[in-house]
């Protein structure tokens, strides 16, 4: 038989801050295998180490603007070298300027690909202050959580691994939250013409449940790869 050289399906998830894309990316891992690939997580691991992109992308960060193209570029072409990639990734947070998108088709297209799809997950601002604003993450097993609309069953124990730790990030606090969800209207919510343009773009309404967005992503996932 001949030789087929399957190529990874790279899935891009657009949204502003609260959306719900690392929930979905996470459901995405868990369906389909695609690996998870969120700036944001790197970019707080390597804040956390205390690198010097780290030491670099602090203050941004929690002023709640964009890190620098450079640095995020740097980070992200780092991970895409790794072999689990080949599994087909889900990038999350990722690319939020044309800068990044440029960078990531030339990346691609290095290895004679493109992108399959880029997901729009559509919302309502003023909810996603109030989302941002009181959610918290399970800090061993990372399932979310809010303040007023997803408690843990019982009080201060994991639904998901009874762990009893939990982390909240030092950007998801009101005022933060709308220097983010500008950032995302002036630097970002244009890339959404970029992948029409290239035929890709596949728009899901994320205002429902969590189950109900899922579902969307998991019909398009499953049609784009078959
Ligand atoms: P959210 O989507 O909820 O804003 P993220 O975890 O994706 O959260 O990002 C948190 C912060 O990390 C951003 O506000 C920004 O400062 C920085 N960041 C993450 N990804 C990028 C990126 N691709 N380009 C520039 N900055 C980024």
């Amino acid at each position: 038989m001949e030789d087929v050289v399957t190529r990874p399906a790279v899935f891009i998830l657009l949204g502003p801050p609260g959306a719900g894309k690392g929930t979905q990316a996470r459901m995405l891992t868990e369906a389909f295998g695609l690996v998870q690939l969120s700036t944001g997580d790197m970019l707080r691991a390597a804040v956390a180490a205390g690198t010097p992109a780290g030491l670099a992308a602090r203050s941004v960060m929690e002023a709640g603007g964009l890190v620098s193209d450079e640095i995020v570029l740097g980070i992200l072409k780092e991970r895409m070298r790794q072999p689990d990639i080949r599994a087909g990734v889900i990038l999350d947070g990722f690319p939020r300027t044309a800068a990044q998108a440029a960078a990531l088709d030339d990346l691609l297209a290095e290895n004679g690909q493109t992108v399959s799809a880029a997901i729009a997950l559509e919302v309502d601002d003023e909810a996603m202050i109030d989302r941002v604003a009181g959610r918290f993450t399970c800090a061993a097993c990372g399932e979310g959580y809010h303040d007023r609309h997803k408690q843990t069953a019982r009080p201060g124990v994991c639904d998901k691994c009874g762990g009893t730790e939990f982390t909240r990030r030092a950007d998801d606090n009101a005022e933060t939250a709308r220097e983010r969800l500008s950032a995302y209207h002036a630097q970002t919510a244009p890339l959404i013409a970029h992948y029409d343009d290239l035929g890709v773009l596949e728009r899901v309404d994320a205002m429902g449940s969590i189950a109900a967005v899922s579902q969307q992503l998991a019909r398009i996932v499953s049609r784009v790869s078959a």
